[in-house]
Parts: structure tokens; C-alpha cells; sequence
């Protein structure tokens, strides 16, 4: 399927297979060409026509940003790159044979492969969780764009909110984005005061974010939510949701159960545990058994060396034992870092040498409220910490609109990090590399 695949070796070029094209995926490729230019081919591998910036989603689902807004389609990006690029989804990966069989019962060989998949959203794991039961995502756009229309749908004739974060969850950021942005366009259309606002998560306490707190994460989101009359439960463990109603366990330190919530809604958004896709589930070596790509501190897979993992779809460990299970986030500035690299340690080994280079793995990351916002820096991701940061503010509203425009042009561009980003990062002392 992909001309000049290993078995054609004219050209003697590698073939570096990216399959994956969210957040990590689009920047790896653009990373490899920079790195590489036209010395070997670089394919691009997509079950979706399009590339869409995730962290865009919540604001789909209150009506802020179109599907076209925060969405490229890839074909023609990739054709002015000189990448090649195919729309197909992976339906099982054969390590072995260096070769990835496709849905549609075709093929993809490759010399290096680097996994770019992002979660697969367990709305499974809990009867009655997701937009084909009773609860709305904004995981995806177009889970987003399910979500809008509900809400509009709800702001007609409002009632409760429950929203939050499953157990199990890792991505805890855009489930308070979700909470507060809603908050703000129902005081917008004034008619907060018929909605009682319910905030659930996995987590032992509000602004834990799977890291453990940053500064003070906890300060800081508690204080919003109060401002905003929203109440929590914290250790939530959702048990099952029924049309209109979520049950909901509360546990104590030590993982018993402390109350037993019945919670009434008429719309909620509750984000799901992640797991690995199916094509790489159980291999083993490979994943472990979330079916999370196992690396190593170069990004490369023990087993199979000529295997990159990147982003959402890598096994990092959790930080401590929570009563209710948390996952660790991946968020955008660490997957970069990841991106690079992996782009700096394929070039290497090209080139005959052992690759060296490491991801900081630091999370920063942006939480906008609609108004105002939470940023968080944690260096590195785990306590104790260099540096360990939180602050709020209208400021952080207003960047993260600024860092959407520019991300998306930068990937309508097809560039790199710029100036103007290396000289932000280096002002917040942040680097992608070790
Ligand atoms: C709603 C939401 C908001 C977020 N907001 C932020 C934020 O504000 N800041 C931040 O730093 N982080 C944020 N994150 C976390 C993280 O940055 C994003 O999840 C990011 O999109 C992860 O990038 P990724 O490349 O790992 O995966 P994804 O962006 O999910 O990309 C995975 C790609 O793989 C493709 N794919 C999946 N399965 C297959 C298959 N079988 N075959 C072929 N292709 C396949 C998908 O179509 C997709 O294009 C957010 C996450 C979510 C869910």
C-alpha cells in the first residue's frame, strides 16, 4: 500500500510510519520532515479525514467554536509538506512483520513506526456512560457537536447539571473547563438560577489533576467553584447512570464507602477512563494492560525497537494510590516534548548512532473558564517539584484563545516550534528536552 515500503528498497529510503494524527501525531510528522527533510518517507496514518484540536471541544459544546473552526483537513496539508497521508484506521498491529493490517483489509509496512492514537474512550466500563447512553462527552468534535445540541435542547427547559470525571479518568482539565464554561453561558442566558450544578470526580480532592495537586490547584479550583455555586463530590465513584439519574459512591481514605449519591439530572457530561485502541491491545511487550504503549525514557518500546510511543497513548504510571482510581494527564506542552524527541532519537538511529535524547514530560496546561481561568505548570510532572505553579485570572482566558489561533496556524503552516514559542518557554524556564 505505501510505495516504497520496506521490500521496495530503490530509493533506500526508511519509511517512518506515524499512526495518529491528533495533537502528537501532526507534530511529530512536521518534526520528522524537519528533521529528516526529503532523506527518507514519512507517512501519516488516519482513521479521520481531519485533524482536530482537541482542546477546542468544550468550547464545541457550548455553541463557542464551529466544527470548522478548530478543525484541517489533512489530504491537501500534507501534500504541500511532502508527507504522504492515509485515511484509514488500524485494526491490528503486527510487530513482528513490521506491518499494520487496516479495517479496510489493506496494509501499512513500515521501518519505524510511532504510535500516536490517543485514548479509547471506556464509556463501556460503566452501564448507562456516553453519548449512546445517558451522558454527553466532548472528548471528540463531533461527541462535541452531540453535546451542543443537547445543550441547547436543555437550555429550553433547564433542570440540573451533574459533569465531571469518571474513575479511572486522567484527563481531569476540561471536565472543570466543561463545568465552567457552561456556568457561563447559562448566567449569559440568564438562567443559571434554574440550574443546580453538580461537580463529580475520581479525584481525592478538588484540583488533584492526577498530578497531585500544582501549587494551588486545590485553592484555586475550589474557590471557582464556590464562586460559581457549584457543589462536588470528590472519590466519586460512578456506578451506573440511568436516564436522569446518576449513582454515584462517595468512598473515604480508605476506599469504603462513605455515602451513596442518587443524582437527578437533566444533562450531564461526564468524561471517561482512556484506554489503548484495540489494534494494540494485548501484545504483549508492547502495551501494558490498559493497552498503553510501554516506553522507554527515549520514547522507544523495550520489545520492539523500531517502535515510538507519543502522547495520550503511552502507559505512564499513576503518581499515588487514589481510594478511586486516577490516571496521569497527558497534556499538549508534554506531548511536544515527547514529539521531539522521538524525531531527535529516529534521526539518530538513522544515522547509526544510540538515541539519547529525552521528553521533560512537564505539565502545563491552560484551563479556561470562560471568563477567567486556571494555568498550572509542573516541573517535572511529579512532586516534589522545581517547580510547582498554579495562578488564575482573566489573563488566562484570553492565552488560551491566543494559544488555540496559534496552534492551529502553526499546523496550517506545517511549522515547527517558532521564536516567538521557544522565547515564551524559555521565559517560563520550560524545555522540551532533558
Ligand atoms: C476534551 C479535551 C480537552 C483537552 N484540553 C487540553 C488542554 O487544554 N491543554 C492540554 O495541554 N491538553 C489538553 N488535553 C489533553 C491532550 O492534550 C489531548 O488529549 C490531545 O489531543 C492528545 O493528543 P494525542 O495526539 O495523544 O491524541 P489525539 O489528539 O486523541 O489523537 C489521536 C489520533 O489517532 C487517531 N486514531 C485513533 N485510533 C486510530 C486507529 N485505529 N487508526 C488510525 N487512527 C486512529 C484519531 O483519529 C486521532 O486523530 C485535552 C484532552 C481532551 C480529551
Amino acid at each position: 500500500m505505501v510505495s516504497g515500503s520496506p521490500k521496495d528498497k530503490r530509493m533506500k529510503k526508511a519509511v517512518i510510519v506515524v499512526l495518529g494524527a491528533g495533537l502528537g501525531g501532526v507534530s511529530m510528522v512536521f518534526d520528522l520532515k524537519a528533521e529528516l527533510g526529503n532523506s527518507h518517507q514519512i507517512v501519516l496514518v488516519n482513521k479521520t479525514e481531519s485533524f482536530q484540536f482537541t482542546p477546542s471541544n468544550p468550547w464545541v459544546g457550548v455553541g463557542w467554536r464551529t466544527k470548522g473552526d478548530i478543525t484541517v483537513e489533512l489530504a491537501p496539508l500534507m501534500d504541500r509538506h511532502g508527507i504522504d497521508f492515509i485515511q484509514a484506521s488500524a485494526r491490528k498491529l503486527r510487530p513482528e512483520e513490521n506491518r499494520i493490517e487496516m479495517e479496510d483489509g489493506s496494509s501499512v509496512d513500515y521501518d519505524f513506526l510511532v504510535i500516536a492514537t490517543g485514548p479509547e474512550l471506556a464509556f463501556d466500563e460503566i452501564e448507562g456512560l456516553g453519548p449512546e447512553g445517558h451522558t454527553q462527552s466532548v472528548c471528540t468534535v463531533d461527541h462535541a457537536l452531540q453535546a451542543n445540541a443537547a445543550f441547547e435542547a436543555f437550555c429550553a427547559d433547564p433542570g440540573p447539571i451533574v459533569v465531571g470525571a469518571v474513575q479511572g479518568a486522567s484527563c481531569y482539565g476540561p471536565a472543570y473547563e466543561y463545568a465552567m464554561i457552561m456556568e457561563k453561558e447559562l448566567r449569559s442566558r440568564k438562567i443559571r438560577d434554574r440550574v443546580p450544578m453538580t461537580f463529580v470526580t475520581a479525584e481525592p480532592y478538588i484540583g488533584h489533576l492526577g498530578l497531585g495537586g500544582v501549587g494551588d490547584t486545590k485553592g484555586l479550583l475550589e474557590h471557582e467553584l464556590r464562586q460559581r455555586s457549584v457543589r462536588w463530590i470528590t472519590n466519586a465513584k460512578v456506578e451506573k447512570v440511568e436516564a436522569g439519574a446518576m449513582t454515584v459512591s462517595e468512598l473515604n481514605d480508605d476506599g469504603t464507602e462513605k455515602t451513596k449519591h442518587q443524582l437527578e439530572f437533566k444533562y450531564s457530561m461526564m468524561l471517561p477512563a482512556f484506554r489503548g485502541i484495540g489494534a494494540v491491545r494485548d501484545i504483549e511487550g508492547l502495551v501494558n494492560p490498559r493497552g498503553f504503549i510501554i516506553v522507554d525514557k527515549h520514547q522507544r518500546n523495550p520489545k520492539y525497537p523500531n517502535i515510538f510511543g507519543i502522547g495520550v497513548a503511552i502507559a505512564i504510571a499513576p503518581l499515588e494510590k487514589t481510594p478511586v482510581p486516577t490516571g496521569v494527564p497527558k497534556t499538549g506542552y508534554m506531548i511536544e516534548s515527547m514529539v521531539l524527541a522521538t524525531a531527535k532519537n529516529i534521526k539518530a538511529i538513522l544515522a547509526g548512532k544510540d538515541p539519547v535524547d529525552e521528553a521533560t514530560w512537564n505539565a502545563f496546561c491552560l484551563a479556561d473558564f470562560g471568563d477567567r481561568g486556571v494555568a498550572f505548570l509542573a516541573q517535572p510532572q511529579n512532586p516534589p517539584r522545581n517547580v510547582n505553579w498554579a495562578s488564575e485570572g482573566m489573563w488566562v482566558h484570553l492565552a488560551k484563545v491566543a494559544f488555540e489561533k496559534y496552534f492551529l496556524r502553526k499546523v496550517r503552516k506545517g511549522i515547527t516550534e517558532t521564536y516567538y514559542e521557544s522565547a515564551i518557554m524559555k521565559m517560563l524556564a520550560m524545555h522540551k528536552l532533558k
